[in-house]
């Protein structure tokens, strides 16, 4: 019989040890609060210097900043960030193109495609030296108690016996969130329609340090830049898809597969050759109508997930964490219950509506994509021209994309 455990006693405690969950811990470093992770992998992510991750994501300036504010990013430079300076957008039914250069818009880059385990890997090296944070790897969220206290004060039990009690229980537990689950948040979810089959290539030509994205009416293939010893010859692949025909991209034999990622990119790279395991992922657009109760809050992906077609994320994810960071050192500094729904309706308050509108901007997006309705085609193919001829129009896009204007 498993021995009862004595129950801990934290202010805050993290449910998911991923980029978001990670994030906030080391935001909340210097407040005197006491902290836990829970994690339900047992080791951290493993970092191979000559192969790249299969899952990366392109982080915005503002995202850079709040990972260079936590003191993660020179970690993160030293192990491989790979910044982009232009975006080349094109419609394959078209005879549109939108070509973004950083110049344009007088900044040095547009972005930074990571390996999400480098992002991990960077936190991970912050909060290792944080003396207000315990670990709990290889242990799953079980059970959630009902508020102990008015001000929502709950016991949180793991697959090991522990207990944990704290004013707050944060979700940061990813797209199928066991916090969300049981702490009953509804969500309004659908699938994309799409799945995307991801993995990193090696080509002909140089990527020149763009992002290349090439819509069609049956989705996205993003050829995202990656530098590896400094040979830019390299990119991570995101090819959004009908379901059917990401089963069969997968399925083809290598050769097969790096003929047909050629031609549906339209050899504008030179012939492309696969360099890494094809994964494939389902996307499904997910919201929970309440990221709050009494003693919870959900962030990032456990809050909302989105299509990765403009890479948004972790990005919407980390702009989730940089609210609740404020808004919990806010209440700890006035010393109000951190669980009270007076304190985390504020977070809910600043980050819906944008994450809202972001979701409601791929949605269109993916669907003037999707429409074989012909004035919408020639529609879509004179809205690209404009927008290409149109340099104000640009750097509000660039501005947007940087992260440096909000939405809406
Ligand atoms: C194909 C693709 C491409 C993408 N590209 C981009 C991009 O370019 N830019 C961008 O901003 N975003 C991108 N994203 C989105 C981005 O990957 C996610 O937003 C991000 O990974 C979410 O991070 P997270 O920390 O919220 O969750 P996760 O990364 O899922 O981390 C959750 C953590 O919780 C742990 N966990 C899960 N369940 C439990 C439990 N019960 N108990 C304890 N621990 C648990 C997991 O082990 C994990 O460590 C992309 C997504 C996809 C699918």
């Amino acid at each position: 019989m498993q021995q009862a455990k004595a129950t801990k006693h934290y202010d805050v405690v993290i449910v998911g040890g991923g980029m978001a969950g990670l994030a906030l811990a080391a935001g909340l470093a210097d407040t005197g609060l006491k902290l836990a992770i829970v994690e339900l992998a047992e080791q951290a992510p493993s970092w191979q210097a000559a192969t790249f991750n299969t899952r990366v994501s392109a982080l915005s300036e503002t995202s850079r900043q709040l990972l260079d504010s936590l003191g993660a990013w020179p970690a993160m430079q030293q192990l491989r960030v790979n910044p982009y300076q232009g975006m080349r957008v094109w419609d394959s039914q078209g005879t549109a193109e939108v070509a973004f250069d950083a110049a344009e818009a007088g900044v040095s880059h547009l972005g930074y495609l990571v390996e999400n385990t480098v992002t991990q890997l960077g936190l991970l090296e912050v909060v290792a030296e944080q003396l207000n944070l315990d670990w709990y790897s290889g242990v799953e969220a079980l059970a959630l108690s009902e508020p102990l206290t008015t001000q929502g004060r709950r016991e949180l039990k793991l697959s090991d016996g522990s207990v944990l009690e704290a004013e707050l229980i944060v979700g940061a537990d990813g797209a199928n969130s066991r916090v969300r689950k049981l702490g009953d948040f509804k969500t309004r979810e659908w699938n994309y329609g799409h799945h995307a089959l991801v993995t990193s290539v090696r080509m002909e030509k140089s990527h020149a340090n763009a992002a290349w994205q090439n819509f069609s009416d049956k989705g996205v293939l993003a050829f995202l830049p990656l530098n590896l010893d400094g040979d830019n010859h390299w990119c991570s692949i995101v090819w959004s898809t009908h379901p059917e025909e990401a089963a069969e991209l997968l399925a083809l034999d290598e050769q097969a597969f790096n003929q047909q990622l050629t031609q549906a990119f339209e050899g504008r790279l030179g012939k492309v050759e696969l360099s890494q395991a094809r994964q494939v992922v389902p996307l499904r657009q997910r919201h929970a109508t309440d990221y709050v109760k009494p003693g919870l809050a959900l962030i990032a992906d456990a809050a909302h997930t989105i299509h990765p077609l403009a890479g948004q994320g972790i990005n919407l994810g980390f702009a989730d964490v940089a609210a609740l960071t404020q808004v919990i050192k806010q209440a700890a500094t006035a010393k109000k219950p951190l669980g009270s729904l007076a304190v985390l309706n504020t977070y809910q308050r600043q980050r819906k509506p944008d994450n809202l509108a972001m979701m409601a901007l791929m949605e269109s997006f993916k669907r003037l994509f999707a429409t074989q309705n012909l004035p919408v085609l020639l529609l879509r193919n004179l809205g690209m021209k404009l927008v290409n001829k149109n340099p104000w129009l640009k750097r509000q896009l660039i501005a947007q994309a940087l992260g440096l204007r909000p939405l809406g």
